[in-house]
């Protein structure tokens, strides 16, 4: 075959759209899911307040982001199943990723930033920002379908008083707020306020999947893709082994699973290009083992390099009990503070949508943490590890505390210290935002090629040194946008 893709997230969905469009058949293997058929109670996705097996890929327990409350676990037992969500253990981190046709935009909060131009050229100098904020981000933004939220509805509805609240105890002390656009669309939303649709968001769907609302890549770059009749997508299919095949192009072993994970088939295909876009973690993983096993023995030292978490930590604050923030939240966050200059902190004003009063405003700190970690191959189990360490993480914790602090102090407020364990502030543990591990003009060309194997390309967020600033998937879109075109342009 002409082109295989590893994976089906961002990189891998402008992969295909673009190929696609220039002629080119690709086949994308994907392992997890295609969200598609519902189950037996009627639903695709799972609740959100009680995830079945649905909500987690293959655990036996479930593995909540907001894993306690009132210092009382909520985690449960559940069936190993190829559920939505991936919360992997790497070690000291948990790093969730989404899993199936659509990879993380089936999962995630949909927040579409555009990092400051200074950061962006800061970690990637060797990019031309010009073609990025002319061409590749307004490209990407328009493709996924970015829209704003009409913010006379912002200021008036029910459903962002927890929002309304973090940006005024934040305008308080002094810090800037800003909107954050999304792809969930805001009409839609308005339409559920006014109870004339059926609820996604405003019935606290997001993080295991959304059925209405949400512009998903299987709604944006894959349904483009798959109407030109030129991108095949194998769900439940991991790509194991990438090696040169004998004479030209590239051997990829496959093993199809079951939803229970286990191993029912395994398939080899030989194609003259292969995009790796299995996520940071992923596409990590595949080529540190590749190198060490001798199957790709002449890819860059800097393959496995460079890993970040975005600078990633959760805080909450306790409000006043005047201070409500409402029962009812919307799941999609649309506001976030700006202290990346001042504070090295971009912080999400996350939703915590509970269906009761709780006086909680919960945040996703980004900060400016540069410490970075990297895969290794491990020769006795055959897996990789990450050497990612706690203490890594306190960089994080630093940050964000001197702006939440802050505005403590000025509120007279304290942090909750119930929600990520007993008597725990910070959940530092955990990443939604991995980022590195094959980076841009380093572990390949400035433009995604490989080292030493023409044909061989990374398209996704192993591209992105460790830390963007924002939430990444605009930036992990442009960019592939921007490389995906140089490609078919030069090599096809
Ligand atoms: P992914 O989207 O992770 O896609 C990789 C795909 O490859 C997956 O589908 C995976 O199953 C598949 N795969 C992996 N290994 C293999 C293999 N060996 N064989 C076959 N297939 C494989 N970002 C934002 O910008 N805004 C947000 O609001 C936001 N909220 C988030 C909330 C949550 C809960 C999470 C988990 C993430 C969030 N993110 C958000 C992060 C964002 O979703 C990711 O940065 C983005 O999805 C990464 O894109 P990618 O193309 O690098 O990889």
């Amino acid at each position: 075959m002409p082109a295989l893709i590893i994976g089906s997230g961002y990189g891998g969905a402008v992969t295909a759209l673009r190929l696609a469009q220039a002629g080119i058949d690709c086949h994308i293997v994907e392992m997890g899911r295609d969200w598609t058929t519902p189950g037996s109670d009627g639903r695709i996705f799972t609740q959100t307040a009680s995830p079945d097996q649905r909500g987690f890929w293959l655990r036996d327990r479930t593995k909540q982001p907001v894993s306690h409350f009132l210092g009382v676990s909520i985690d449960r037992n559940i069936s190993r199943y190829t559920g939505i969500l991936d919360a992997e253990n790497m070690g000291a981190i948990h790093v969730y990723q989404g899993r199936g046709v659509g990879g993380g935009s089936l999962v995630n909060g949909g927040m579409a930033v555009t990092p400051k131009r200074s950061w962006f050229e800061q970690i990637l100098p060797s990019v031309d920002a010009n073609e990025m904020y002319n061409t590749f981000y307004p490209r990407a933004n328009a493709t996924l379908g970015v829209n704003n939220i009409d913010q006379a509805w912002f200021d008036s509805t029910e459903w962002y008083q927890f929002s309304r609240v973090g940006r005024k105890v934040a305008q308080r002390s002094g810090f800037a707020t800003t909107f954050v656009p999304n792809v969930y669309d805001f009409n839609y939303m308005k339409q559920e306020a006014a109870g004339t649709v059926t609820k996604s968001a405003l019935a606290g769907e997001v993080i295991f999947g959304n059925h209405h609302g949400k512009k998903s890549l299987p709604v944006t770059y894959l349904g483009q893709a798959a109407s030109t009749g030129k991108v095949t997508i194998s769900p439940l299919h991991r790509v194991t082994k990438v090696a040169p095949a004998a004479g030209s192009g590239y051997t990829v072993d496959i093993e199809q699973i079951n939803e229970t994970g286990g191993v029912v088939a395994t398939k080899s295909v030989t194609a003259d290009k292969v995009f790796f876009a299995a996520g940071s973690v992923g596409t990590s993983k595949l080529l540190v083992s590749m190198k060490a096993q001798g199957h790709l023995p002449n890819l860059s030292g800097a393959v496995g390099q460079e890993w970040g978490t975005n600078g990633n930590v959760m805080v909450a604050r306790a409000n006043h009990a005047w201070d409500t923030t409402g029962k009812n939240q919307s799941s999609i966050p649309t506001m976030g503070i700006d202290a990346w200059d001042t504070n090295g902190v971009f912080a999400e004003i996350a939703p915590f949508p509970a269906g009761a009063e709780l006086w909680v405003s919960l945040y996703l700190a980004i900060t400016k943490n540069p410490e970075r970690a990297s895969f290794q191959y491990n020769s006795s189990t055959g897996g990789v590890g990450l050497s990612w360490s706690q203490a890594q993480a306190q960089k994080s914790i630093d940050l964000a505390k001197v702006v939440f602090d802050k505005i403590n102090k000025k509120e007279v407020t304290v942090y909750r210290s119930d929600m990520f364990g007993s008597n725990k502030v910070w959940n530092e543990g955990l990443t939604y935002h991995p980022l590195g591990g094959a980076v841009l003009n380093k572990a390949t060309d400035n433009f995604g090629r490989l080292h030493g194997y023409p044909g061989l390309y990374v398209m996704d967020g192993a591209l992105v040194p460790g830390n963007v600033g924002v939430n990444p998937f605009v930036t992990i879109t442009a960019l592939a946008e921007r490389n995906i075109a140089s490609i078919i342009a030069s090599d096809m």
